[in-house]
C-alpha cells in the first residue's frame, strides 16, 4: 500500500526526516509515495498577499523537484486526507509535527478523521522540539539564556539523507495555486534557492555577522526567515554546516551570535507550545487598561505608522522597506514596534496584525512572541520601562544615514547622519517629509507613567 506525505512546513525534500519515514514506508511495502500539499482555506484566507505569493513559488519549485507529482489538493484537511487516503489506499500518512496552536488542533482533527490509516508525525521544524527541552524542576524555561544552554547541551540529530529515486505516485490533483497579487518585491522562492543564500552568507556574510547584525544599512545577516518559516531549509541543516566549518571558523563570535539567534527561534516555538493563548493574549499586563489609545486619532497615527509617515525617519524607513519588500531588519522591527507600542500607546496585536499581513517571513510564534518581548509582556521580555529612542537608534546603528536615504526619498537630499533628525534642518530643507506626529520624550514619560500606575 502507498503512503501520503502531507507536506505543509517542512517545502523541503533534503534533511526531512518525514519524507523519509514515508518513502521507508512504502519502499517496504514496494509501493509509492502521493507528495501532498493542501490549500487549507482558514490558513490561506488568514495570510497576507506577500506570504502567499511566496507560498506558491516555493510549491512551484518543490512540484518542479518532484517532476510535477506534487499533489495540491483544496479544502479542510479533515476532509481531504480521509478522502485522498480512501482513494489511493494509503497505508499511513506523514507528517513533520504541528507545534503551533492552530496546526496542533487541526492534527488532532485530522488524526481523528483518518480512523485507522495512522498520521504519524517525525520531527518538527525546530531543532529540538518545542516541549521537550524543561528546567531542573521540570517546569518549562521562562528566561532564554538557561534555554539556550539547556538547548545546546541537548544537542540534535544530523541531517537526514535526501531520499533518492523515490517512487512518486502519478496522483491528480487541482494544480498548484497561482501567486496572489503584490506590490512586494519577493526575493527568490523554493529549497535550491534557499540553499544557494545560505550558502552565499557562509562565504560573504558569516564572517563579519557578529558586527554587521545590527545595522540595517548594511546587507549583513542571512535573509533566511522565509526559507525557515516554510521549511525550505531546516535549522538542523544550518546548524550543521555551521559545525561543519573550520576549526578556527566555528569558533569565531560571529557564528556564536548566529546560533544563539537561531536558539531564540526555538525560545519562542517553546513559549508559544506551553502557552497557546501567547499568539492573542499577553503573557502579563504591563500597563492599565486606560493607558491604550483609542479613537479617531489613535487611528490616525496607526495609519501614519503603517505607511511610514510619522516624521521619525528610522521608523518610517522600516515601514517603507516592509511594504515594499515584505521584509524589516530585526534592529528596525524592534524600533518600529516600539515605536507603535510605548510612542503611539497602541496595543501589540494590532502591530503584529500589520506586520503578519506584509511580512514574507510572517511566522506566529516568531512574530507574536518578539512583538510581546517588545511590549514588555513576554517570557523574558525587554522590561517595559526600556523604550527605545528612535532618533538615537537611527544614529547607532544608520550611523551615515544610508539607510533612510534608501527608503524614505524625501530625505535623499539630507547629507550624513543628520537626515535623522530633519527637524533640526533650515526651513524647507525636506519640504515633502512629514512633521512628528508625536513628541517622542513626552510619549516616554507617558509610557513611564502608565507603567508605574500598574506597579
Ligand atoms: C516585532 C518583531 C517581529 C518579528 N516577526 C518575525 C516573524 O514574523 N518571523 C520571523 O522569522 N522573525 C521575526 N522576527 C525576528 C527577526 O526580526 C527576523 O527573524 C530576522 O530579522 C530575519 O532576518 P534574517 O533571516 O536575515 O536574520 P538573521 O540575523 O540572519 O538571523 C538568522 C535566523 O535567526 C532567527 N532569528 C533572528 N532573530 C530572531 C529573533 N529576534 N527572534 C526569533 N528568531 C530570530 C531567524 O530564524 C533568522 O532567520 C521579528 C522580530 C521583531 C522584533
Amino acid at each position: 500500500m502507498p503512503t501520503i506525505h502531507w507536506f505543509r512546513r517542512d517545502l523541503r525534500l533534503a534533511d526531512n526526516p518525514a519524507l523519509v519515514a514515508a518513502v521507508e514506508a512504502a519502499r517496504h511495502a514496494d509501493d509509492q509515495v502521493v507528495p501532498l500539499f493542501v490549500v487549507d482555506d482558514v490558513l490561506w484566507s488568514s495570510s497576507g498577499a506577500p506570504r502567499l505569493a511566496y507560498l506558491a513559488r516555493s510549491l512551484r519549485a518543490l512540484d518542479e523537484a518532484l517532476d510535477g507529482r506534487l499533489v495540491v489538493r483544496r479544502g479542510r484537511p479533515a476532509d481531504v486526507l480521509p478522502r485522498l487516503a480512501r482513494e489511493v489506499s494509503a497505508a499511513s500518512v506523514h507528517v513533520t509535527a504541528a507545534t503551533e496552536p492552530y496546526g496542533r488542533r487541526r492534527d488532532a482533527a485530522v488524526g481523528a478523521a483518518l480512523g485507522e490509516v495512522p498520521l504519524v508525525a517525525t520531527g518538527s521544524p525546530y531543532a529540538v522540539a518545542p516541549g521537550r527541552l524543561t528546567s531542573g524542576q521540570g517546569t518549562p524555561y521562562a528566561v532564554f539564556t538557561p534555554f539556550r544552554r539547556a538547548w545546546l547541551d541537548h544537542g540534535w540529530s544530523a541531517p537526514a539523507p535526501r531520499p533518492r529515486a523515490v517512487p512518486w505516485a502519478s496522483v491528480r490533483g487541482d494544480g498548484v495555486p497561482g501567486a496572489p497579487e503584490t506590490s512586494v518585491r519577493l526575493p527568490a522562492a523554493g529549497e535550491a534557492a534557499a540553499r544557494r543564500r545560505w550558502a552565499d552568507f557562509l562565504r560573504e556574510g558569516l564572517a563579519d555577522y557578529d558586527h554587521d547584525r545590527d545595522r540595517p544599512d548594511v546587507d549583513g545577516t542571512s535573509t533566511m526567515s522565509a526559507p525557515l518559516k516554510y521549511g525550505e531549509l531546516h535549522p538542523r541543516t544550518l546548524l550543521a554546516d555551521l559545525a561543519a566549518l573550520s576549526p578556527a571558523e566555528r569558533g569565531t563570535a560571529s557564528v556564536a551570535t548566529y546560533r544563539s539567534e537561531l536558539a531564540w527561534r526555538e525560545f519562542h516555538a517553546d513559549v508559544l507550545w506551553h502557552h497557546p493563548g501567547a499568539a492573542r493574549r499577553s503573557l502579563r499586563d504591563v500597563v492599565p487598561e486606560d493607558a491604550w489609545a483609542t479613537g479617531a486619532a489613535a487611528d490616525a497615527a496607526f495609519t501614519a505608522w503603517t505607511q511610514g509617515r510619522t516624521g521619525y525617519p528610522v521608523v518610517d524607513a522600516g515601514m517603507r522597506q516592509l511594504l515594499a519588500t515584505g521584509w524589516m531588519h530585526n534592529r528596525v522591527r524592534m524600533v518600529t514596534a516600539s515605536f507603535l507600542v510605548k510612542d503611539l500607546h497602541q496595543r501589540w496585536q494590532r502591530g503584529a496584525d500589520h506586520f503578519l499581513a506584509w511580512l514574507v517571513d510572517g511566522d506566529v510564534p516568531q512574530n507574536q512572541l518578539n512583538w510581546q518581548w517588545v511590549a514588555g509582556t513576554g517570557r523574558d521580555a525587554a522590561p517595559y520601562f526600556r523604550v527605545f529612542n528612535p532618533v538615537l537608534q537611527g544614529k547607532k546603528f544608520d550611523p551615515d544615514g544610508d539607510y533612510v536615504r534608501r527608503w524614505v526619498p524625501e530625505l535623499r537630499g539630507i547629507p550624513g547622519g543628520a537626515v535623522h533628525e530633519p527637524w533640526r534642518l533650515p526651513a524647507g530643507a525636506a519640504p515633502d517629509y512629514p512633521e512628528r506626529i508625536v513628541d517622542h520624550a513626552a510619549e516616554r514619560e507617558a509610557a513611564l507613567e502608565a507603567y508605574g500606575r500598574m506597579r
